[in-house]
């Protein structure tokens, strides 16, 4: 489960990987945006659970870094932090991203160029992920947070024409509903008129409420509204894993057969570490209830590590010791650095440390087998925990009246886990 830092592992979705199963194993995130946008604290209040306030302390990433994280369940991803303030364009592709674009070519495109030499292959970064996961900050002036947001498209619609573009406009809890939505509509339409004034044909993005759209050419770009004091951050980082998943749509059609054979509203998969949603039925997802589901994996540890008794699974636990120690947040489990030149026969060789990261907590010493709650909410709803494996807890949103026939829940359920564990 904890992944130790080698070539190997960096090499699991390079060009030189000969296993392409591996490498679909290990999807890769590009996660970048501006300095300050606040890259770094999602990564330390999703995977390490530092407290949001504490963010506030945290020094500026100044290079490219890359973090895999391994839960052990099915959330085996890599993350590459990338700085936006140094992020540059190869030389040889300000040549490649012309053809249809050169005339349109702005400041922007001339402000890249003044760059080059500084040492991030972008192409090549592009080439390898699977998703750009790319944050705005939302209280600050993000104009040329979306050039830049702009070219990275450009030049992935040239050299990954698949990447999925995932727009977090960041920090949006200083703002009210209105100006959220305002600013939302603001930076759709700049990131389509951009793609209509180089010649890509955005035409038929809807010009209102969006979350996801596909242009004619394919592009496939969503947009989240998220902030690190809420779940927000959560949901969408969830989204962005889902995508990404192999194993997604049969989980979400396992989740399906569930609900329709079990009288539940709305069921989903968690990593009770993270707090990630690896999978949810296909109905849409209730926001509230998403927050709510969160809370009781935080009460179901907290209560656990208080009454319960630690579980005897040796293995794993001693593969997983960790000593994280949450209140700095910076000493993360497991982790074992090692700083890494991957791009040493590049002209434009950059060194980059890789961390190899778990998130693993003493949380695991009591969720075993033997947990599950049921809780029921004013409102006559109820909401139902079992354990799936050591990471996994499946969460149920169910009428109280339901569960009079909790037998054939617990019964439905027992078949779905040995589904799941079988996937
Ligand atoms: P990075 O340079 O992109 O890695 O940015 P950091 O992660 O260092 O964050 C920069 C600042 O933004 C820090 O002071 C964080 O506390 C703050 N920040 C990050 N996320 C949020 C958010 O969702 N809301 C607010 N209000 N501040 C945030």
């Amino acid at each position: 489960m904890v992944d130790t830092t080698s070539p190997h592992v960096n090499d699991t979705s390079g060009e030189n990987n000969n296993d392409p199963s591996i490498a679909f194993m290990r999807p890769r995130i590009l996660l970048t945006g501006l300095r300050r946008s606040g890259k770094t604290s999602i990564q330390r209040v999703i995977f390490t659970k530092m407290q949001p306030s504490q963010t506030q302390f945290l020094e500026s990433t100044p290079q490219l870094v890359t973090n895999h994280f391994s839960c052990g369940s099915f959330i085996n991803f890599q993350v590459q932090e990338l700085p936006g303030q140094l992020h540059v364009f190869p030389s040889s592709q300000s040549s490649s991203v012309t053809g249809e674009t050169n005339e349109q070519s702005s400041s922007y495109d001339d402000d890249a160029s003044h760059m080059l030499g500084n040492g991030y292959d972008m192409e090549r970064l592009l080439k390898r992920c699977h998703a750009v996961v790319y944050i705005i900050d939302a209280q600050d002036d993000y104009s040329e947070s979306i050039a830049r947001l702009n070219m990275i498209i450009q030049l992935g619609c040239t050299v990954n024409p698949k990447i999925r573009y995932e727009v977090f406009i960041h920090k949006v809890d200083q703002l009210s509903e209105e100006a959220k939505s305002d600013t939302q509509r603001d930076i759709h339409n700049q990131v389509r008129d951009r793609f209509t004034d180089t010649g890509n044909e955005l035409d038929h993005w809807p010009s209102t409420p969006f979350s996801s759209n596909t242009n004619s050419r394919g592009v496939l770009i969503n947009f989240h509204l998220t902030s690190i004091y809420d779940h927000s951050i959560f949901e969408a980082f969830s989204k962005v894993i889902q995508k990404l998943l192999p194993q997604f749509g049969h989980l979400e059609y396992l989740l399906n057969y569930l609900l329709t054979a079990s009288n539940i509203e709305q069921a989903f998969l968690f990593d009770i570490q993270t707090k990630i949603s690896i999978a949810t039925d296909s109905s849409p997802t209730d926001m509230q209830m998403y927050e709510l589901c969160c809370d009781m994996i935080d009460l179901l540890i907290n209560m656990s590590e208080i009454y319960g008794q630690p579980n005897g699974n040796d293995g794993d636990e001693i593969e997983n010791d960790v000593d994280y120690d949450p209140t700095n947040g910076q000493e993360m489990n497991g982790i074992h650095s090692a700083a890494e030149d991957l791009y040493q026969n590049s002209s434009r060789a950059i060194d980059q440390q890789c961390y190899s990261e778990t998130t693993d907590e003493p949380a695991f010493n009591v969720f075993d087998s033997m947990s599950s709650s049921v809780i029921k909410l004013t409102g006559g709803r109820a909401l139902y925990l079992k354990e799936i494996n050591h990471h996994l807890a499946l969460i149920c949103v169910l009428r109280e009246e339901a569960l009079a026939k909790q037998a054939i829940i617990d019964y439905n359920v027992k078949q779905l886990k040995d589904s799941i564990l079988k996937l």
